[in-house]
């Protein structure tokens, strides 16, 4: 890009699917809510949200599937199709906005979710510090 934008990389388990980012995310979120659960095999999910301007490139196969939310609007999941890794996730609440798991960027140093959606559903063991929890979406 040449104007000294960090650029960070998310990654499925098997690397095939990598998107290339660059500049910092405009939010952390969990979210706790039951489709999260399953969808990540874990106790909630933390994704950070870009603009679309910040996509520098998508690249390897994908696997689209969409479902609906609470709100009647689709979310569509993009994974990785050989190892399953759900590497975003784009919503027609925001469609030019790509919903990028952070636990993709490997960076035990990425910022923290500043807000925690669906806390309700958060198994009673779990405490996300510093998280604004929110009892729905
Ligand atoms: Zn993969
Ligand atoms: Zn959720």
């Amino acid at each position: 890009m040449g104007d000294g934008r960090t650029m960070r990389v998310a990654a499925c388990a098997c690397g095939g699917l990598r998107v290339t980012l660059a500049g910092p995310p405009l939010g952390v979120y969990a979210c706790c809510c039951l489709e999260c659960q399953r969808a990540t095999g874990s106790a909630f999910a933390v994704r950070a949200r870009f603009a679309g301007a910040a996509v520098v490139s998508i690249e390897g196969e994908r696997r689209l599937w969409r479902r609906g939310s609470d709100a009647g609007r689709w979310l569509e999941h993009c994974f990785c199709p050989a190892c399953g890794g759900l590497v975003f996730l784009r919503s027609e609440a925001a469609p030019d906005m790509l919903a990028v798991s952070v636990g993709c960027f490997a960076d035990p140093g990425f910022a923290a979710p500043a807000t925690a959606y669906w806390a309700s559903r958060k198994p009673g063991w779990c405490a996300l510090s510093g998280a604004r929890e929110i009892a729905r979406q």
